[in-house]
């Protein structure tokens, strides 16, 4: 029986890592999660990632060719070195890339989460044959993977653009990158939140944890500030998204993260903007969709960030 080859993939979050063995037709064979618990350290993550990814290895029973991983970031995608990560805080200067290698034997190839997902979109989910693709996560902030002509776009040094961060209202409120009114603090689910806490009648939301999830529950319901909190999610989301259909007339954006499953609430109003605002570029060539992988992207993203890079020079 021939052993046939595989990728172990690593999906790495502030709160939890998953860890995988995908075939190279991008089906999942075997697949754990541990939680992150940065305070512990990366040391002590590091051990129980090994522990768990041989187990999955060897649940599959697949040998494998190398490990892709998929991280929140930034990490170096060239050395796989982690930098200053806010979700992370003492990971700074661990070398994932290199204790992987080490420890497994296999070549190891490292993105930031948001490109590592553009990829498996573009190889499996909702890009696929097209040329130029960007993916979008909206969630606890907002990160953009691009592809252009089939390849991952880098930046000056390998520099990960940080897209979440164009200005779209100088007005807006404060965001921690020093900008104001950057897309991140004004379509996120924080900015949603930090909205609604704002903007809510006295006494109502004010404190404790209101999510945007229950803000987007409230608006089903048919509560009025909810509702204004949804359609200012429309409006800014798709002012930012018009921007990348006028910078970069791609072929398909594709849109994930968790904000995204409440997206009908505000991707049809999302749209209207875009279309409204994008008078010089034949918007009408860009399909803007939801992602296609679900819950899988990390993971099948994670696979890619290695197949593109040792497989498909
Ligand atoms: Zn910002």
């Amino acid at each position: 029986m021939k052993n046939q080859a595989a990728v172990a993939a690593i999906d790495v979050g502030g709160t939890k890592i998953a860890g995988g063995v995908v075939d190279a037709q991008g089906r999942i064979l075997a697949r754990a999660e541990i939680p992150t618990a940065p305070e512990s350290g990366y040391s002590d993550a590091f051990t129980r990632l090994k522990a768990m990814l041989r187990s999955v290895l060897d649940e599959s029973g697949r040998s494998v060719d190398g490990i892709g991983v998929g991280s929140t970031g930034p990490i170096d995608p060239e050395t796989g070195v982690y930098g200053d990560v806010g979700t992370l805080p003492g990971w700074q200067g661990s070398p994932l890339a290199a204790d992987l290698e080490q420890e497994f034997g296999v070549s190891v190839a490292v993105e930031n989460d948001a490109d590592a997902a553009a990829l498996g979109e573009a190889a499996w989910g909702a890009g696929q044959g097209a040329r130029s693709l960007l993916y979008v996560t909206i969630s606890t902030g907002i990160g953009v993977g691009i592809i252009l002509n089939g390849r991952l776009y880098r930046g000056a040094g390998g520099a990960h653009p940080e897209i979440g961060h164009q200005v779209i209202d100088a007005s807006g409120p404060a965001c921690y990158c020093k900008a104001n009114g950057c897309w991140e603090s004004l379509a996120s689910g924080p900015a949603m939140e930090a909205w609604m806490r704002a903007n809510a009648p006295a006494g109502q939301y004010q404190e404790g944890a209101i999510t945007a999830r229950h803000i987007c529950d409230l608006a089903r319901r048919g509560y009025g500030v909810a509702l204004a909190a949804v359609r200012r999610e429309a409006h800014y989301l798709g002012l930012g998204l018009a921007n990348l259909v006028t910078i970069f007339c791609p072929d398909v954006i594709a849109l994930g993260g968790g904000m995204m499953l409440s997206a009908d609430l505000f991707l049809p109003g999302a749209l209207e903007v875009v279309q409204r605002v994008c008078t010089q570029v034949p918007a009408e060539n860009t399909s803007i969709v939801l992602a296609g992988l679900g819950r899988d992207t990390g993971l099948l993203g994670a696979a890619c960030a290695w197949l593109h890079r040792k497989v498909r020079k």
